[in-house]
């Protein structure tokens, strides 16, 4: 037993709940040795010995169930439900209980808001093509956010040429939206792209960056 420990409030060293292995039935086949995931076992000359007696779960007997030749054997279990009703154990449970319960949904808790957190967009970059400059589309975009917590930033319009510009030739326009508060987009990207539509443009793509 490497530190102190107890089993619903006894000492485990008051518990004399561990194996024995008879060493003239062992194998040394391993199978106790690799199933325990308390390392109680270790494997010496081919057989196998309890070398940590105390580190092994109070009603736990998988090993012995598993054991190909019966070579381990273990106390009564009605030891363990004396010490159950003798050492009044319930009411330590039922506050490791509410203890167990309470761990549980906040790890639930907490994985849930992690699997939100991935699956919300913060910065989604897009691309839109079309004929920009008759349609005030950037004041369109600044209406959009203005009092709001959402950005366009990095913005670029290739105009092919002065003249094409004049000539309604089709312009390119990337830009990334974003959240001032780093919070979900998506309700804000369809107003997005509704404004988009609405102008005649073409949503070339759309990548999620955040
Ligand atoms: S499982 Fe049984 S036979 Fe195999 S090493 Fe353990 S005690 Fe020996
Ligand atoms: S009863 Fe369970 S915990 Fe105890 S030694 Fe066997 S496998 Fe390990």
């Amino acid at each position: 037993m490497t530190k102190a420990q107890t089993w619903h409030g006894i000492p485990r060293e008051e518990i004399p709940w561990y194996p024995t292995v008879n060493a003239e039935t062992c194998i040394g086949c391993g199978l106790c040795f690799t199933t325990c995931g308390r390392n109680v076992f270790d494997i010496q000359n081919h057989k196998s010995i309890v070398e940590h007696a105390l580190d092994c779960m109070v009603g736990c007997s998988t090993c012995a169930n598993v054991c190909p030749v019966d070579a381990i054997t273990f106390p009564s279990r009605d030891l363990v439900w004396k010490l159950e009703r003798e050492r009044k154990i319930f009411k330590v449970v039922r506050q490791e209980t509410r203890e167990k319960k309470d761990r549980l949904e906040a790890l639930k808790a907490r994985a849930i808001a992690e699997e939100h957190i991935s699956q919300s967009t913060t910065r989604t970059k897009m691309e839109v093509a079309g004929e920009f400059g008759e349609k005030q589309f950037l004041v369109k975009l600044e209406e959009l956010i203005r009092d709001r917590p959402y950005d366009f930033v990095n913005l670029r319009l290739e105009v092919p040429t002065v003249k094409g510009a004049l000539e309604k030739t089709p312009s390119f326009m990337s830009f990334e939206v974003t959240s001032t508060e780093q919070e979900d987009i998506q309700t804000f990207l369809s107003e997005v792209r509704a404004l988009i539509a609405g102008n005649g443009l073409t949503l070339v793509s759309e990548h999620k960056l955040g």
